[in-house]
């Protein structure tokens, strides 16, 4: 006989779990979520290494946020390790402070400076764009070319093999410009990591009586053997509809980690290759983590295709891809049954805090029904 469950729940992410939770704990619904992944924690994935150290596996993952909301939410499955995540750029033989700050300014000047000359020199050389359409007139327009050149243009064509003048603003726009000396990565009120991990920390949420979890599933490949009320999906918004309006463009990534016998191999948890190698970044997640061990592992990111055997993990925000999932959207509107929810399901550049927020006002919203 077929298992029968109120919702079918396809990804194990943080949509997919958060949700799971919500509805076996407050509206008492069983749930069934399935990933086809072999683990639960979506791309927040992490593990510890065959040399003991813990890793995220699919890139690091800082946690950050302004929302209160979902710090108290989180904090039920959860203590927290504080963090001031920390970056620096690697170009023209030095490393740089990042994103750009007074100290910055004071590199390439190779002198003290202040706040005041940062923002009279800003002022000289930014290109008077007022209204910054893309990311290269966004950089343009706060910094001007000498910075866009050094920091974003060939960081940003080596991970979206797009041009910036070819990405949204919002892309290079994320990242912001200081003219004093805070040197922290981004300025939320919360930053922080699960002081276990994500993986311990997803262990807790979908720990649920009411909560059955399917790892290595396709969720089509479920058939006849499982009956629900209803879906949730997380997946890619264009594999759901087997790609019926055209393929949506995505970036992949390889991760290629290494483990070394020295403490620390990089002054900070990230850094930078705008200019050099073939990988974007090098992230050495103990740093973020204050794991103590005699060795260390870095990982290095390099951007990729996306395409078959390959996962999809950036959406590529730009307006001929968001004309593309307009179409999605509007039939996603007449599925009744299915509720997409997540960053592949609705198609945004979300960082995980937002996605925990959207998990939970969907949650209100099905409940209300
Ligand atoms: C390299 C990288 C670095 C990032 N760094 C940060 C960061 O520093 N800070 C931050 O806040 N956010 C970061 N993010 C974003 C963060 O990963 C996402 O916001 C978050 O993981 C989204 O959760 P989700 O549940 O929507 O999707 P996912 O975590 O992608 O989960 C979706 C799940 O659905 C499963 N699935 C898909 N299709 C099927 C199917 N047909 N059947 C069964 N299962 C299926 C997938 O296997 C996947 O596990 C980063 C993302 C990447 C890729």
């Amino acid at each position: 006989m077929a298992e029968q469950y109120d919702y079918l729940i396809v990804g194990a992410g943080f949509a997919g779990s958060v949700l799971a939770e919500r509805l076996a704990e407050d509206s008492g619904k069983k749930c069934l979520v399935v990933d086809r992944r072999g683990h639960i924690a979506g791309n927040a994935y992490d593990e510890v290494d065959q040399a003991g150290i813990l890793i995220h596996k699919y890139g690091p993952h800082y946690f950050r946020t302004n929302s209160n909301k979902v710090v108290d939410y989180l904090s039920r499955f959860t203590e927290w390790h504080q963090v001031s995540y920390q970056v620096l750029v690697w170009t023209d033989g030095k490393y740089w402070q990042f994103p750009i700050n007074l100290n910055t300014f004071e590199q390439y000047l190779g002198r003290p400076s202040t706040t005041e000359e940062m923002e009279a020199t800003l002022a000289k050389w930014r290109e008077p764009i007022s209204n910054p359409k893309n990311s290269e007139e966004m950089v343009l327009s706060q910094v001007g070319r000498k910075f866009y050149e050094m920091f974003f243009k060939n960081y940003t064509r080596k991970q979206w093999k797009r041009d910036p003048s070819q990405l949204d603003a919002s892309v290079c726009g994320r990242i912001p410009v200081r003219t004093n000396r805070d040197n922290r990565f981004v300025t939320d009120t919360f930053q922080a990591l699960p002081q276990g991990g994500y993986t311990a920390m997803f262990k807790k949420i979908l720990n649920h009586p009411k909560i059955t979890v399917k790892l290595n599933h396709d969720y089509r490949q479920l058939g006849q053997d499982v009956t629900y009320g209803h879906m949730i999906y997380t997946g890619m918004i264009d594999e759901y509809f087997n790609f019926s309006e055209g393929r949506l463009p995505y970036r992949s990534m390889r991760f290629e980690p290494e483990t070394l016998p020295v403490e620390y191999f990089q002054p900070a948890m990230q850094v930078n290759y705008p200019n050099d190698h073939e990988y974007t970044r090098v992230v050495e997640i103990k740093h973020a983590t204050g794991q103590k061990a005699p060795v260390t592992t870095i990982v290095r990111e390099y951007p990729e295709d996306f395409g078959p055997g390959k996962e999809a993990y950036y959406p590529v925000p730009a307006p001929d891809s968001k004309a593309l999932y307009d179409k999605y959207a509007t039939k996603a509107q007449g599925e009744k049954g299915v509720t997409f929810v997540g960053r592949l399901a609705t198609y945004r550049y979300y960082n995980m805090d937002q996605v925990v927020a959207m998990a939970l006002t969907e949650y209100e919203k099905l409940k209300a029904r």
